[in-house]
């Protein structure tokens, strides 16, 4: 019953792979068994993880990509097919975060925030939904948040963004999954990772996160493992459209 969990002959592309969430999600997937690109803008960061991935045993290649640009993105597809053969899985997860209260927040503040987090999304599913329609199969796993389905303060622009993959998410479910095409949002609270090191550093903030939770802790990047495999392997093959959220119970109070 296990091996329908197991990602052997999957070709896995995880975007923002170089570190973080991404990185993570990219040696669960390698660890079950897919062979994995990752992509990011930093030349460095990309060449240490993608190191870090085969010492692990993992399959993986490193490639830059700007999730902004759509000429860079559809390289990217290209670039993956070109070198394993086909698109099966996409985690479309490069995001960044801009925190300042209603008030401050600039224009080019949420303009960043949303190239970035929405419309990279969009440009990166678009691009794989090409690949993927053209093999008639394929899962798109797209990294929302928590704040994609609650309030909070200071997430203006990251808010909007991730509320805004919830609605892709679906949108492309409804479209793509006559051809074979599962397309699932993971919506995490706050896990430990280069982009909520510097929030999470503040003590009385930190227990305070802690305290919204069900389960009492701030999330691990292992937390994650099973959620993206679980919807990148066939054990999967009857659910779409739905935003999973791991919380540690967060959204449930
Ligand atoms: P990190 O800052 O640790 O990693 C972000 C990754 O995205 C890096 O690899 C970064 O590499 C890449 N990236 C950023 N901008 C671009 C771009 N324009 N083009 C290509 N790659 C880019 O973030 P996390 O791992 O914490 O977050 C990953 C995802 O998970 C995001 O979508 C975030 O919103 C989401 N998330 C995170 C939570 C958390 O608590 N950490 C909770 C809920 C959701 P580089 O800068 O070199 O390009």
């Amino acid at each position: 019953m296990l091996s329908m969990f197991r990602l052997e002959n999957k070709n896995a592309l995880v975007t923002g792979g170089s570190k973080g969430i991404g990185l993570g999600m990219a040696k669960a997937l390698g660890k079950a068994g897919a062979k994995v690109v990752i992509a990011s803008r930093g030349k460095e960061d990309l060449e240490k993880a993608t190191e870090e991935l085969r010492e692990l045993g993992v399959e993986a290649k490193g490639k830059r990509v700007d999730v902004t640009d759509k000429n860079s993105v559809e390289e990217l597809v290209e670039f993956v097919v070109d070198e394993y053969g086909s698109l099966d899985v996409l985690v479309n997860n490069a995001g960044m975060n801009i925190r300042k209260k209603l008030v401050d927040v600039e224009e080019k503040d949420w303009d960043q925030v949303l190239d970035t987090n929405l419309k990279g999304i969009f440009l990166t599913g678009q691009a794989a939904a090409r690949q993927m329609i053209k093999q008639q199969s394929g899962k798109i796993i797209n990294i929302s948040s928590i704040f994609g389905g609650v309030g909070s303060s200071y997430q203006t622009s990251y808010a909007a963004s991730k509320g805004g993959i919830n609605q892709l998410t679906r949108v492309w479910a409804d479209e793509l999954s006559s051809q074979g095409i599962c397309v699932n949002a993971i919506a995490p609270a706050y896990i430990k990772t280069p982009m909520t090191q510097g929030w999470l550093a503040d003590e009385e903030r930190y227990h305070q996160i802690k305290s919204q939770t069900m389960i009492g802790r701030v999330g691990e990047l292992e937390d994650l493992y099973g959620p993206v495999v679980f919807f990148a392997s066939d054990a999967s093959s009857y659910v779409t459209g739905q935003i999973l959220y791991v919380d540690g119970g967060w959204t449930a109070k």
